[in-house]
């Protein structure tokens, strides 16, 4: 068989949206200029089965506002491709849920930022908290599998506990979480995002929903900001199962996946800023050069190689396990700093500081020009770990915003309970030289 490299393409099939979030990376709400027409959806899905790929999920915007879609997610399946989606959920009756299953969606997975008042605050529109899990309940009637899906940032974090009640008792049995980043709307918003020495309280906490889930039946999924091999690592990148060989082991983008914008613009992952990592346009080309011959969509092949680490600065470029991890999340680092190799959002560099008595910060330094997946640049400030915090900071999450349901401990938990409720899985170093 010919070799192939991708496997898993994410479609923002229109830009449209009935939402207006302040931490979309996109910046949805109106369609771009030039979406792809009809027979363009269907040429690119015949290239996306030539070239390998087994399973495309729709995204938006609203991926069901394109008047289209469903013709779309048909000729996926025929293709013989997995379709999948993701979405808001603001406004998916039981009709189109019907109309969904018989088009093949396989599985859905729906966008819930926090308890009512915070998602519909951070989603824009009052009442879409409501309409998200009357769509679960849809989809749970015509029986679409579907799970949640999570972006934690200072607003949804300290919810987080009592939120996964709400997805397990709507029946969700997958639940992905990911960082909140500066990446177009959220970059507007940094006061928002968590700063990296908050990780420190954060993991404990996730990890202690992580462990009720999986005894509960529910896969909590870590995406590609969360991490890195720190104590739980294990407990979250093996989404409940005890393997050795689950781990993060480096940006898949262009390796594993794809991500592809609604006016054809191609790139390694769906979430990556479009002006650097665009390797080209279906439109001016096919989708198989695309992938073979542009460096936006090779960047991730030296893997494994020295050349591998070349991109790494700063911290990551000093740590244990930089031949591995590659600097974790491309995205996550680049909207940041402007370019990757340094993430910031990293729980083993956050505990690392913390040993050596110190914390960082990220602070706005550039603002983003206000287009889709753009961002900024943040400074990073290195401080000891009892320098004054600033006093306009109102949002400073640690363990004492956590939100905890009556029944998981008696009373309000210290940091120090929680982490003994949660014991530490061992840690992947004796694995990392093995795995490269
Ligand atoms: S410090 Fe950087 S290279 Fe090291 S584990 Fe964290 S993200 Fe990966």
């Amino acid at each position: 068989m010919a070799y192939r490299r991708v496997s898993y393409a994410v479609w923002e099939i229109t830009l449209k949206c009935n939402l207006a979030c302040s931490h979309c990376g996109s910046r949805a709400g109106q369609a771009r200029h030039q979406e792809l027409s009809t027979e363009e959806a269907l040429d690119l899905v015949r290239q996306m089965a030539d070239v390998g790929i087994r399973e495309v999920t729709l995204i938006g915007g609203e991926a069901f506002l394109r008047a289209d879609w469903l013709q779309i997610a048909e000729a996926i399946g025929q293709a013989g491709m997995r379709c999948t989606m993701t979405t808001g959920g603001f406004g998916i009756s039981l009709d189109l849920a019907q109309r969904m299953r018989q088009a093949g969606i396989a599985t859905v997975s729906v966008s819930i930022d926090g308890l009512a008042a915070t998602h519909d605050r951070l989603r824009g529109r009052p009442g879409s908290w409501d309409s998200a899990f009357r769509t679960l309940g849809h989809l749970q009637a015509v029986g679409i599998p579907f799970g949640c899906n999570t972006q934690l940032n200072r607003l949804s974090a300290p919810e987080f506990p009592r939120l996964y009640q709400c997805v397990r008792d709507a029946g969700a049995r997958a639940w992905q979480i990911q960082l909140t980043v500066p990446m177009g709307n959220a970059a507007d918003h940094a006061e928002m995002l968590l700063q990296p020495s908050e990780l420190v309280e954060l993991y404990p906490m996730i990890a202690e929903v992580a462990r009720r889930a999986s005894v509960e039946g529910v896969q909590l999924q870590p995406g590609n900001n969360i991490g890195y091999y720190g104590p739980y690592e294990r407990l979250l990148r093996g989404r409940g199962e005890a393997d050795d060989w689950v781990f993060w082991q480096g940006c898949a983008a262009g390796l594993a996946t794809l991500g592809i914008e609604a006016d054809g613009a191609i790139k390694g992952c769906p979430s990556l800023p479009t002006a650097a990592y665009t390797g080209g346009n279906i439109r001016d080309r096919t989708l198989h050069s695309i992938i073979e011959e542009t460096e936006a969509l090779r960047f991730n092949l030296g893997a494994g190689t020295p050349e591998g680490t070349q991109h790494l600065w700063g911290f990551c470029k000093t740590c244990e396990y930089a031949e591995l991890c590659r600097g974790g999340c491309t995205w996550t680092s680049h909207v940041f700093f402007n370019r990757r190799g340094n993430n910031p959002y990293c729980h083993h560099r956050a505990l690392v500081q913390a040993e050596r008595g110190l914390r960082e910060r990220v602070v706005p330094k550039t603002n983003p020009p206000g287009l889709p997946f753009d961002h900024g640049e943040f400074q990073l400030i290195e401080e000891p770990l009892d320098a004054p915090w600033p006093q306009a900071d109102g949002l400073r999450f640690g363990g004492d915003r956590i939100q905890w349901p009556e029944d998981w401990f008696s009373g309000t938990p210290s940091m120090a309970e929680i982490v003994t409720a949660t014991p530490a899985t061992t840690t992947t170093t004796a694995t990392v030289t093995t795995a490269v």
